[in-house]
């Protein structure tokens, strides 16, 4: 992001004083805010790696739009006249039960603000067990402190203020007729409990073209322990994809993408039985499953 698209959303946060207005509870049809404004979501009772989407609509138009949810707050996508959209990811291990997104828009220097109720579902995941060789296993603490590095490195990627939106819907699967497994599964690795798995993971011939889902930003172009040779993408609002295991690496960082560009090739790279492509999200924050994401896999 260059400093000046920073300075533009910083401004919007700050023009914004909010005004009284009540809450709204979650509802697939649209509520008027102040009865020129209306706020919908497409889920309201979510399951744990959902993504909702929420859309704002306003005559006259508003000015622009932001979400806040779970402590941060994410710049909407214009959709037309007078519509504002945006993404919210509930990460997998979201706590079930009631959780409050806020909606604030500003027209003509006035404020706007809106309360939805959103009701997290417990998903049940499933569980993989499998065993890996040794050499290949994290135990060696020079490997663990190289791992925290690394994980450093893309928290930091997350932790940067917003970019504008850039994505656009429908995404673009990442691999012609992309189907995605293993979301979420909780792992036993030679015997021990370990993280779970936070994307998607499809086999493929080595050598097979990866595409990106959307417009965007290269924020990490490199190598790793876990993911091989690995990209991630910022798509603005809080968006990014990532693609591990690549045989080569098409793009560099800091490069702008376009959806669908080839960045790289399937491959078999870091800690990888065979050739596939793991595919991961971040959305708003959140490790969400793939397969809820619009347009990425067909017939969804
Ligand atoms: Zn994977």
């Amino acid at each position: 992001m260059t400093p000046a698209r920073r300075s533009v959303f910083g401004g919007l946060l700050l023009a914004m004083a909010f005004l009284a207005s009540p809450g709204y509870a979650a509802d697939p049809s649209a509520r008027p805010v102040d009865g020129s404004i209306a706020i919908s979501v497409d889920h309201s009772a979510p399951e744990q790696g959902a993504i909702v989407r929420v859309e704002l609509m306003g005559t006259p138009s508003p000015d622009n739009g932001v979400i806040h949810w779970k402590g941060r707050s994410w710049p909407m996508k214009g959709c037309g006249v007078g519509c504002f959209e945006a993404l919210a990811g509930i990460d997998l291990a979201e706590a079930p039960g009631r959780h409050t997104l806020t909606v604030m828009a500003s027209r003509g220097g006035g404020a706007l603000r809106a309360d939805v109720e959103i009701e997290v579902r417990e998903r049940v995941f499933p569980l993989q067990a499998f065993q890996v060789p040794k050499e290949k296993d994290v135990q060696d603490p020079a490997l663990v402190r190289r791992i925290e590095a690394e994980a450093k490195l893309f928290r930091e990627r997350y932790d940067a203020p917003p970019s504008l939106p850039s994505w656009g819907s429908p995404f673009q699967p990442p691999v012609p007729g992309f189907v995605p497994a293993h979301f979420g599964a909780r792992r036993v690795i030679n015997g021990e409990p370990r993280n779970p798995h936070t994307g998607g993971d499809m086999t493929l011939p080595a050598g097979v073209p990866v595409h990106s889902i959307a417009d965007g930003r290269v924020v990490f172009s490199g190598e790793q322990f876990f993911g091989g040779n690995e990209l991630l993408i910022d798509h603005g609002g809080g968006i990014f994809s990532m693609y591990f295991h690549l045989a080569e690496r098409a793009v560099s960082e800091g490069q702008a993408v376009r959806r669908g560009e080839r960045i790289g090739s399937v491959g078999a790279t870091g800690r990888a039985t065979g050739p596939h492509l793991h595919f991961g999200l971040r959305v708003t924050g959140a490790r969400v499953d793939p397969a809820s994401l619009p347009g990425l896999v067909e017939n969804r």
